[in-house]
Formats: structure tokens, C-alpha cells, sequence
């Protein structure tokens, strides 16, 4: 292989990911006058934020006037469990209301109020309407209108083209190869910083709100390159996926059908969300339901109806209704709207469910209830960062958005991964910046390095024989769904763990027939490597917690133990070659944060008030 042959590509920084996070960073890097490349490996405007339905939480106070970053910040830690990093939570809050209304300034149009503000929606966790939010194509609108700056700005970008692994000049990133999906030809992408912002990995599991491109890239790559992963066992299952039909079932039913008012009932027709109300959140939830009409009516002393509890408390319910025999017929719950709302409102306010329920499952949400159930959607945990600088222990590489760990701790409420690729991809943006103002010249190339990724990448096809990447991936949906699924045990996670190793030996023999041209089955064996690095790590982290806290529930140490509330589950990659698993303790939180989070909800508003009125 002659390296001179491989063409290279030179910027200050590389942004890979096209979503959110990766778009509102390259527009940081290159607004401070950095030459900017944006990598994906999807088209432009494909990525996951594009299929962000509900909104984007900001305490803009829009439709209730109470609303303040300090409730936002209370609402995301408590959601969190205490277990995200305070620091990140409390930038993340603080600075949402001005990340959305950038936004506006660049062209995005939000749902209007009747006095013309940004519309803001209720969703599960948040104490008030929070969630900006375009019917429920709020993702579409935040990617176009990020791309058009991003474009405007100078942006390069280079798409259907995937990062394969990163380049070091001794431990600092000095670049990526990288390979165009359609011609399979490789590409050297010289560099002085990358911003990681690849997204999730939910692709490991079998039922799944994800879409192909989540296969724990960012993860996998940076972890070959000595970052660290964090709370990795954090994995979200959304309530209400779709049940059926089979060949659909995972993609998402948005959290914005019980903000508008859709309840859940099982097959006895009993809401069965009000046995379901955990300690901590009862003092804030109806428990009637005529408590629940009358907040949903807008009375401002009525309490929450419990299905807008947090996202793990919901899964855990209908799973637990499913196992007592009160399931729908295909192993969900019923989720009503069409006797909530009228059908000229549920097209206006939920067009896309409505689409695709007619479409996908030949059933008129504004007359029918949708069959739901858990499905696994997000990632809370991710490579592991600084929380002012976004940057990893790897000096030169950052990370932003779904890839990265810290704001959401045990349990993400939704809007607040929109709110944290915002608020976060201008933080890694601005820490790319700062770093490379510190370091002036492009670090040296090293092509051994260059041309031991090349290797690896086209052993998969050289080989005579070998194992087949899509049963390889299959069984791991299997292993990774039964094992490391919504509920779990020592006994589950150790077979997982013993199931992934066996997965690595079919790995390292995994063969992808035909040339390196328009090749998926090439793609899929490439794609393996992260997602086994990704449940690996998830299988890991979550026998080593032993404890129930947010998304991560053992039933073998039932609730939440003081004591593991004092560390993070941290994974790296040891010098010969294997996976660790280690505890590591937090930081003691800012007392000011500390007593914000601890506040009781009418103190907090007292002080909200007072806050306001001296300003
Ligand atoms: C159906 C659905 C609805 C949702 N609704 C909401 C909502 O209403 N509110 C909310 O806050 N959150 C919502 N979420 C979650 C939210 O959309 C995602 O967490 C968020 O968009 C992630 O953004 P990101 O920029 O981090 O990654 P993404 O938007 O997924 O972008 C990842 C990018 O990385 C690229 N990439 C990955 N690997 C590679 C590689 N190896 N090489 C090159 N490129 C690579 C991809 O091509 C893509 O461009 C929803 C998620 C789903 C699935």
C-alpha cells in the first residue's frame, strides 16, 4: 500500500457528526475563524436530531412565567438521580433559553403562543411547560436551520464518508482516517483537534427507537484512542415505542402525546400510572384524576398526572403490567389520545404520529389508542469529558451531544438531549478553539499509524473465510436485549459479558464478501468493532453498580444505595488490550447547586419569585 496514494484532507478541526451537537460546534469553530471540516457518515441533514419529535427544554417561561434555569437545573438532577455531573447540569440549564433563541435568530420557526412567543409544551419530569418545540418535527427544523448557517458560515463538509480511528502525534490527536461509504476508498483527515459528536449506540440492542447510524462509533474510537468512557450502564428505554406491528417495533411514539394529554391504560381500562408514583415525586404528582383534568384544563395549583413522571418510572410500569397478565395484546399498554383531545387537534399538534400510525400500523390514532411499550433509546452515559471545555483526557479531542457523559446522570428527561447538543456542542466548539489557539503548528503525521487502521479495515475483506457480520450483530441484539435489558441481575450481565467475548472471537474472524465498492455487508463488519467496545462497556458498568438508580435497575440490589451515589462507573482500555471497570469517586457538588437541587419546590418558587422581582 503506498500511503501518497490516499488522499489528505487539512483543517484546524474536524467535526465528526452532522447531528445537533456536531452542527452547532463546527459553527463555533469556524464563527472564531477556524478552518472547520464536518464528516458523517449519513447525507447531510440525516442525522438522528432530525427525528426529534417532542421539543427542546429551555426555561424560556414562555407559557408559565414561573419557569427559571434554577427549576430546569432542580428538574434535570432530580430526573438524573443526583448522579449527573452538577457542574454540566447547571450550564446546560443556564444556558438553554439563549441557545433557543439563537436559534430563532437564525431562521427557525417555533410554534407560536397567542401573544407570539416560542410555544412551550409539557413532557415528563419538567415542573412547567418547557419544551419549544414545531408540532412534532421539532428536529427537523433545528437541523435545517443549523445547516443553513453552518453553510454560510464556510463550513466544508464531507458526507457518506465514516471516521474509522483516530491519528495521535505521541498522546495528542493529530488527525482520522477515515472511508467514503460509496467508493470504499480511504481518506486522511490531518487535524490539530476533533470533536466527537457521532451520537448513541442503541443499534446494539434488538428493539430500538434508533436508526442504523447508532452504532457507539464516537465510543468505540475513543476509546482505542485512551479517552474514558462514564456511566455507561445508563441506558434509557423509552415508555412507549411501538408494539406492533412486528417489523416496526421499537420506532418511537413521542413523550408528546402525554404532554398533551394521551393517558396510559392497561387491558382493564385502569390508569394504572397512579399505583405507580415513587416517593420522591408525590408530593409534585395528581393523585386523582380529577386533580390530572384540572392541571391539563391549566389550572396552575392542580398537580402533573403521573404518566408525565420520568421516563424509567413509566418503562418499569407497563413492563411490570405486561408481566401481571394486564398487557395489550402485543405486550404493551394502551395509550390513548383520541378520547382526549379532538382529531382536528391531535393532526394539528402530533401530525407525524398520526402518519405514522396510519401508515405503519393501519390505525387512526384520533379514533383508536396505540399499543406501547419500552424501547431502548438513548444513551445517557458516553465518552467521558470536562464540563467547561468538553474535552476528554486525550488531549485535542472533544466530545459533545448523545456521545458524551454527564448531564443527565442515571435518567434523561425528555427535550434535554436538544437543549444539551446546543448548549454543549457551542461549549466543545469553544474548548476546540481555545485549545488550538494554545498549540500552533499541525502536528506531525505519522502513517504507520495511518496504514495499521487501512489494515484493519481491509482484513475484514481479504480474508478467505470468516464469520458473517450480520449473525455476529443479530446475536448480539439478542445477548445485549435479554441480558442487559430494562431489568437486570449478576447472573443476567455475567452470561452478557461471557456472551459479548464469545462475539469478540467472531469478530476478530469476521468476513464481508464482494469489493470495497457500495458494500453494506463491509460497513456492518466495520460498524461491529464499536458496538461490541459499546456493550462491552454497558454490560460492564452495569454488573459493577449494584444499586437501582434512574435507568439502571437490578433486582438483585433493589433502590438506591447512599453509598453508590458517591461514584461514577468509569471504563477504559487497559495496556494489554482487555476492558476495565472501575469506580471512581465524584466531586462534592458546589454547595449553591447542592441546596437548589435539595430545595423543596414551593421554596424554590418563593425564591424564583424574589429572584425576578430584583431583577
Ligand atoms: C425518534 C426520536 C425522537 C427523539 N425526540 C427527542 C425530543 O423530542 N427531544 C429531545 O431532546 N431529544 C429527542 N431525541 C433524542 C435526540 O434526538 C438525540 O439524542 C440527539 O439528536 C442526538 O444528537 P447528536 O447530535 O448527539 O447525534 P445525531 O443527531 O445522531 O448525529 C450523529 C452524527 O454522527 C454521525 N456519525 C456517527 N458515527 C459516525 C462515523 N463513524 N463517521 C462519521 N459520522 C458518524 C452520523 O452520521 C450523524 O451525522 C429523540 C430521539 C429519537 C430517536
Amino acid at each position: 500500500m503506498n500511503i501518497n496514494d490516499i488522499k489528505t484532507i487539512e483543517h484546524d478541526v474536524i467535526v465528526l457528526g452532522a447531528g445537533g451537537a456536531g452542527l452547532r460546534a463546527a459553527i463555533e469553530c469556524s464563527m472564531q475563524g477556524l478552518s472547520t471540516g464536518l464528516v458523517c457518515k449519513s447525507l447531510l441533514g440525516k442525522a438522528h436530531t432530525v427525528m426529534a419529535e417532542g421539543g427542546v427544554a429551555a426555561s424560556l417561561g414562555n407559557v408559565d412565567n414561573r419557569d427559571h434555569w434554577k427549576v430546569h437545573f432542580r428538574d434535570t438532577m432530580r430526573g438524573g438521580k443526583f448522579l449527573n455531573n452538577w457542574r454540566m447540569a447547571e450550564l446546560h440549564a443556564k444556558e438553554a433559553p439563549e441557545r433557543v433563541r439563537e436559534l430563532e435568530e437564525w431562521g427557525a420557526v417555533f410554534d407560536r403562543t397567542k401573544t407570539g412567543l416560542i410555544n412551550q409544551r409539557n413532557f415528563g419530569g419538567h415542573r412547567y411547560p418547557r419544551l419549544a418545540h414545531v408540532g412534532d418535527r421539532t428536529g427537523l427544523e433545528i437541523i435545517r436551520t443549523l445547516q443553513d448557517r453552518g453553510i454560510h458560515q464556510g463550513i466544508e463538509v464531507y458526507m457518506e464518508c465514516t471516521g474509522l480511528d483516530f491519528l495521535k502525534d505521541k498522546d495528542k490527536i493529530s488527525g482520522m482516517v477515515a472511508m467514503w461509504r460509496e467508493t470504499g476508498e480511504f481518506v486522511i483527515f490531518r487535524c490539530k483537534a476533533i470533536i466527537l459528536a457521532t451520537g448513541g449506540g442503541g443499534k446494539a440492542w434488538k428493539i430500538t427507537s434508533n436508526s442504523w447510524e447508532y452504532t457507539g462509533d464516537g465510543y468505540g474510537m475513543a476509546y482505542e484512542a485512551g479517552a474514558e468512557l462514564m456511566d455507561m450502564e445508563f441506558t434509557q428505554f423509552h415508555p412507549t415505542g411501538m408494539v406492533w406491528p412486528p417489523s416496526v417495533r421499537g420506532t418511537l411514539v413521542t413523550e408528546g402525546v402525554r404532554g398533551e394529554g394521551g393517558i396510559l391504560v392497561n387491558s382493564e381500562n385502569k390508569r394504572f400510572m397512579y399505583d405507580n408514583i415513587p416517593e420522591r415525586f408525590a408530593a409534585e404528582t395528581a393523585d386523582s384524576e380529577d386533580e390530572a383534568e384540572k392541571w391539563l384544563a391549566g389550572d396552575k395549583d392542580a398537580r402533573r398526572p403521573p404518566e408525565l413522571l420520568t421516563r424509567d418510572v413509566v418503562a418499569r410500569a407497563i413492563r411490570k403490567e405486561v408481566k401481571a397478565g394486564r398487557g395489550s395484546p402485543h405486550g404493551g399498554a394502551f395509550l390513548d389520545i383520541a378520547n382526549r383531545r379532538t382529531a382536528e387537534d391531535i393532526k394539528r399538534k402530533l401530525p407525524s404520529m398520526y402518519h405514522q400510525f396510519k401508515v405503519l400500523a393501519e390505525l387512526d390514532i384520533t379514533k383508536d389508542s396505540m399499543e406501547v411499550g419500552p424501547t431502548l433509546h438513548y444513551f445517557m452515559g458516553g465518552v467521558r469529558v470536562d464540563s467547561d471545555s468538553q474535552m476528554t483526557r486525550v488531549p485535542g479531542l472533544f466530545a459533545c451531544g448523545e456521545c458524551a457523559a454527564g448531564v443527565h446522570g442515571a435518567n434523561r428527561l425528555g427535550g434535554n438531549s436538544l437543549s444539551d447538543l446546543l448548549v454543549c456542542g457551542k461549549l466543545a466548539g469553544s474548548g476546540a478553539v481555545n485549545y488550538i489557539q494554545s498549540s500552533t503548528s499541525m502536528p506531525p503525521f505519522d502513517e504507520n499509524q495511518a496504514i495499521a487502521i487501512i489494515r484493519s479495515a481491509t482484513d475484514i475483506l481479504n480474508r478467505e473465510s470468516g464469520e458473517n457480520p450480520y449473525l455476529i450483530h443479530e446475536n448480539l441484539q439478542d445477548l445485549m436485549q435479554n441480558n442487559v435489558g430494562i431489568v437486570r441481575t449478576d447472573e443476567l450481565l455475567s452470561d452478557g459479558i461471557k456472551g459479548v467475548m464469545t462475539l469478540w472471537n467472531n469478530f476478530n474472524n469476521v468476513k464481508a464478501d464482494g469489493a470495497s465498492q457500495f458494500n453494506p455487508g463491509w460497513h456492518e463488519a466495520i460498524a461491529l468493532r464499536n458496538l461490541l467496545i459499546t456493550s462491552e462497556s454497558v454490560a460492564r458498568s452495569a454488573k459493577m453498580r449494584e444499586e437501582s438508580r434512574g435507568a439502571h435497575t437490578r433486582i438483585d440490589f433493589e433502590g438506591e444505595r447512599d453509598e453508590w451515589l458517591k461514584y461514577n462507573v468509569v471504563i477504559r482500555k487497559n495496556l494489554d488490550g482487555s476492558m476495565l471497570a472501575e469506580k471512581v469517586l465524584r466531586k462534592d457538588p458546589d454547595p449553591e447547586l447542592k441546596r437548589i437541587a435539595k430545595l423543596s419546590i414551593e421554596d424554590l418558587e418563593k425564591e424564583v419569585t424574589q429572584d425576578k422581582k430584583e431583577k
